[in-house]
Order: structure tokens, then sequence, then C-alpha cells
């Protein structure tokens, strides 16, 4: 039993969800694996939905639309960079849609790759999902509080906070 009545700052909050596009196209779910924990507050999940979980129990279902300034933001209609196959591993598999971690101004950055040819792959800083409403259907399943470590990571340590990870 956990003494955790509602959704807040802190607070990790284990969801079932399903995604889908404005066509219904489900995108990401949950269903069929192990429900999904984020820590509340920390901007673990899009602030859209972040938002419309405050306050929420556990039994609690919504659906949330969420527009992409809620969302991953809108395209920023820069080109797609090329940059050589060859900067990357020979036997790493770079594939559309995968996404990495560069160097940027203010820290790491995340990446995606759009393209792959046979020497030059192309990349964007876009999420894939930028200029998308993202249409969430939601359960929240159970809540715990946070431990001392997985508040400092700023992120859940899976579904108990006792799964190790390694950073
Ligand atoms: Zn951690």
């Amino acid at each position: 039993m956990s003494d955790i009545e509602k959704v807040a700052e802190g607070v990790v909050v284990i969801i079932h969800f399903t995604l889908k596009d404005e066509s219904g196209k489900v995108l990401d779910t949950s269903d069929g694996d192990e429900p999904m924990p984020y820590l509340h507050g920390y901007d673990n999940i899009v602030p859209g939905l972040e938002a419309a979980l405050e306050d929420k129990k556990v039994g609690d279902k919504l659906s949330v639309v969420v527009p992409p300034e809620e969302g991953y933001g809108f395209k920023s209609g820069a080109a797609d960079q090329a940059i050589p196959r060859d900067s990357f591993p020979a036997d790493m598999e770079v594939e559309p849609e995968m996404q990495f971690f560069g160097e940027g101004d203010e820290g790491m950055v995340p990446i995606w790759v759009t393209r792959v040819t046979d020497d030059t792959v192309y990349i964007t800083l876009d999420h894939p999902l930028a200029g998308a409403s993202l249409h969430f259907d939601v359960e929240v399943v159970a809540l715990r509080a946070a431990n001392a470590e997985e508040l400092e990571h700023g992120h859940p340590h899976g579904l108990t906070g006792e799964e190790g990870h390694d950073h």
C-alpha cells in the first residue's frame, strides 16, 4: 500500500498509456507490456501530458490531446544535415528515426536520423513528432514516493525504485 494519494511533484507515477496520432494510428503503447514509470515534475514526459496528470489518483483514466506547443514542439523548418556514413562505427546499424545524442551549446542534445544512403546519414534536431497533436489515453496504475537517488537523478529507477542502471 502506498501512502501517496495523488500525483504531485516528486511522485513516481506508473501509467499504462497509448499514444495515437490524429488519424488514430497507434504510435506507441504500453499495452501488453509493463506499465511505464515516470517521475512527476521532472520533465520525463511531454509538458501537456504531465500537466493533465497533476492531482490524478490510482485508477483514474484520462484521454488528453496534447498540442505541439505542449508536446514535441514544431518543426524548425531547417534542412536536414548530411554527415558522412563513415563518421559512425562501421558495425553500427544506422536507420531512420534512430535517436542519438550530440554535443550542443547547452550540453547533450537529441538528434534523429531521417534518411540513410550508402555514404551519407541525414540528421535533424526536430523530434519525429514535432508539429503533431498527440492523442494520449492514460490510466494511472500506481503511485509511490520517489527515493532520494531517483530525485537526484530526476527519473525513476524502474517500477520499484530498485532497478539498477549504468550512470
Ligand atoms: Zn538514475
